[in-house]
């Protein structure tokens, strides 16, 4: 893959680890089709890039859930750059929440994971990934250039407690490389490569959101002791576009978790 000349289109761009890929490949020479949901999102981010030098870019404001937006945003990266070769859809949520939380004394249920938190975080983190990646691989599929898909999973979909919406939704994704490639494979689509990654825990803005007293029991099994930086996802991401042996699977970069910290003695 040549990134020079390579058209990137990646989602949730305006934040966290999407903007960190964004101001990477920009760095890298690439053109890049960043969308979000919001303008000022978006603009944020479009004024960083300038700040950095990164010029070529076009931004685009589209919610990744619906279908609609899904094929606008296709067609208006087509329009601007005539082809894509890297999408990455990073735009995702969390909703976290127990399915039940009961009253200490009377053990009475006092509330429930909500039916809209569950819906929320499927519609975007699951349904939306599936939008984007379809829609791009159509017509990546139609203009035969080099092509790559990254889903976005997490290490969480090893079953995070109080994450039943997001653990679901990140399961789903890392299965997309291998069930994909195998009916590319089967329909001799042979000019995308599809690679998934399930990062840790990355200092983003998602995980302000999360319980910071879980968050640091959690970062206790991580044998790098720290955040990953989102920078660190961007070089794996550049990496993995330039290694064509990595395909139909999901890569982990997690700093080393040890799930059952705590057990061993
Ligand atoms: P982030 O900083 O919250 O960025 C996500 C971006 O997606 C936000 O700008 C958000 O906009 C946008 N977005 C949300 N819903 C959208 C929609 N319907 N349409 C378009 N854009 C939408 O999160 P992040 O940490 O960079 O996460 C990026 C991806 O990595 C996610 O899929 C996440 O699950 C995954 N991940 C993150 C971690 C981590 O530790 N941070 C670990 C593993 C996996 P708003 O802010 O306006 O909602």
């Amino acid at each position: 893959m040549d990134l020079k000349n390579a058209v990137v289109l990646v989602t949730g761009a305006g934040s966290g680890i999407g903007a960190a890929i964004a101001s990477h490949f920009g760095k890298l020479g690439s053109s890049l089709f960043l969308v979000d949901k919001e303008q000022d999102t978006l603009k944020n981010a479009g004024n960083f890039l300038i700040s950095i030098g990164v010029k070529n870019f076009e931004t685009f404001a589209a919610d990744i859930s619906q279908e609609l937006d899904s094929k606008k945003m296709v067609n208006q990266a087509i329009k601007r750059f005539g082809k894509i070769n890297i999408v990455i859809p990073c735009a995702g949520l969390i909703r976290d929440g127990l399915l039940l939380n009961l009253e200490k004394e009377t053990k009475k249920v006092k509330s429930k994971l909500s039916f809209d938190d569950w819906q929320d975080v499927l519609n975007v983190n699951l349904n939306g990934t599936f939008l984007t990646v379809r829609d791009c691989a159509e017509k990546m599929a139609e203009g035969g250039w080099p092509g790559l898909i990254v889903p976005i999973s997490s290490v969480n979909k090893a079953g995070q407690l109080g994450q039943l919406n997001y653990s679901s939704s990140k399961i789903a994704i890392s299965l997309f490389p291998k069930v994909i490639i195998g009916e590319f494979l089967l329909k001799k689509i042979l000019n995308i490569r599809v690679v998934g990654i399930a990062p840790g825990y990355t200092r983003t803005p998602m995980l302000e959101k999360m319980n910071q007293s879980v968050l640091e029991s959690l970062l206790k099994t991580v044998h790098l002791n720290r955040l990953i930086e989102p920078i660190e996802i961007a070089k794996l991401i550049e990496h993995i576009s330039s290694n064509e042996a990595l395909n139909g699977t999901t890569v982990e970069i997690t700093g080393g978790i040890c799930h059952s910290h705590g057990v061993v003695k």
